[in-house]
């Protein structure tokens, strides 16, 4: 057999017949820690952070990671001690900040339902900015922060309206979306910001969807984004940053996202021609940070031929990798020791044990595979242990973080007890 290549995954390399993660031979991982189990590379992880790291060389830019792609203490201290900010959407995001060592002035609290409760914990923690979606929450927010005697900084996120051509799920940028204030309302929506003691207007943000692999939609948003920034300031309400949001895609299955640097050249091009290259940029990367720096190390439980379809049950399941399920989304699914099975490649559905249909991680794959042998599911850094459930009693896989040779346990794997923990019965 030949050795499969890894596009995209740097840091995911085979040597001889076996898969590395840095220096380190994952089945013994899978050995000594079971399966399912995450895999993350810091060095990758550092690697994707440099890109944009040099995109913004010499230029007044804060990067907030996006924490909700992958919010394991463990991952989100490599990006505090490499002095990332973090874009939160959740009171519980910002107890994970906290513990995990990062620097509150560079939070900012993204997200169209933040209550009041959470205002509070934010506001007391001293965060960098609110990222509000809403006038009801404009008004909500200035009410609370006024209760406590402070003002809140925030910026209002704005919707371009600009086609991120992604999944319709992970598409933000839209009239109907949910999220930020259509652009025609935008000016109107600012003054009302300015009018209310207890906010203090700082900054414009948008982000346009998720697995963006095109510079176009970002290059449209940019300009409809400045389009507003003149008519805001031209109105008298000085902005002191702008937010460009996140968005940028991975390789998963032949895709082609630009760099990150190359992606902010033309971005920065842009930006110093309409006369704003000296402003503060902030960005709020999510997947494009984690996304190829995570593996989930699974184990084949059987293989079940049938008439139409063959199925290779796996012991990882949509519980532990929710984007297939939740977005039919690709992710390569390669053996961890090629040459370890002398069988013929035969095509599958790579399929997991949680009693849903729903349940499929890879459809209609060429693998050469038994019972018992080990495969590896690449690009599962981001939007996967982040979105791990207990679906059908099974508790979330364990997590190993690799630096060089380094094995870290960051997170153990849950057992039953820890599910039931908060349950009770009823007395009597
Ligand atoms: N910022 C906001 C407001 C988001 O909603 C998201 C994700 O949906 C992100 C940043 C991160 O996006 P990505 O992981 O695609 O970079």
């Amino acid at each position: 057999m030949t050795t499969p290549t890894l596009p995209g995954h740097p840091h995911f390399a085979y040597r001889g017949n076996e898969l590395f993660a840095e220096n380190v031979r994952v089945s013994d991982l899978a050995r000594e820690h079971g399966t399912p189990l995450f895999v993350y590379s810091k060095a990758a992880m550092l690697a994707a952070l440099a890109a944009y790291q040099r995109g913004f060389a010499r230029r007044d830019a804060q990067i907030c990671y996006a924490m909700k792609a992958n919010s394991s203490l463990g991952v989100l201290q490599v990006f505090a001690q490499a002095g990332c900010g973090f874009d939160i959407v959740s009171g519980g995001e910002l107890e994970r900040v906290r513990a995990a060592g990062g620097d509150m002035r560079k939070v900012i609290f993204s997200g169209v339902g933040k209550t009041r409760t959470e205002m509070r914990q934010a506001l007391a923690a001293g965060i960098g900015c609110f990222n509000v979606e809403s006038e009801a929450e404009l008004e909500v927010l200035s009410e609370v922060a006024l209760a406590m005697g402070l003002r809140a900084p925030v910026s209002i996120r704005v919707n371009p309206n600009v086609d991120p051509k992604t999944h319709p799920y992970i598409s933000t940028g839209l009239k109907d979306n949910k999220f930020g204030v259509a652009h025609e309302e935008a000016l109107r929506v600012y003054r009302h910001a300015a009018s209310l003691k207890g906010l203090q207007v700082v900054g414009i943000d948008c982000h346009i969807g998720s697995q963006i692999t095109d510079a176009t939609p970002y290059l449209d948003a940019m300009d409809r984004v400045l389009d507003l920034v003149a008519a805001i300031e031209a109105a008298g309400i000085p902005l002191a940053h702008i937010d460009f949001g996140g968005g940028l895609g991975i390789n998963y299955n032949n895709d082609a996202p630009p760099e990150a640097d190359a992606l902010w050249q033309q971005l920065l091009a842009k930006l110093d021609a309409r006369g704003y290259g000296g402003r503060k940029l902030m960005i709020e990367p999510g997947r494009s940070l984690v996304g190829n720096a995570g593996a989930c190390l699974t184990e084949v439980i059987y293989l079940k031929p049938g008439e139409h379809k063959n199925f290779c049950i796996i012991d990882a399941a949509m519980n532990d990798l929710p984007r297939p399920a939740m977005y039919q989304a690709f992710h390569a699914i390669v053996p961890v020791s090629p040459a370890a099975s002398d069988v013929p490649a035969t095509t599958y559905d790579v399929v997991g044990p949680v009693c849903e249909s729903g349940d499929w991680i890879g459809r209609d794959r060429a693998l050469a595979v038994q019972s018992g042998d080990l495969l590896a599911v690449l690009s599962a850094g981001a939007y996967c242990m982040s979105m791990a459930s207990n679906y059908n009693t099974r508790g979330r896989a364990a997590e190993v973080l690799v630096d060089g040779s380094a094995v870290h346990v960051i997170r153990q794997r849950e057992n039953a007890q820890d599910q039931m923990r908060h349950e009770k019965l009823v007395a009597g």
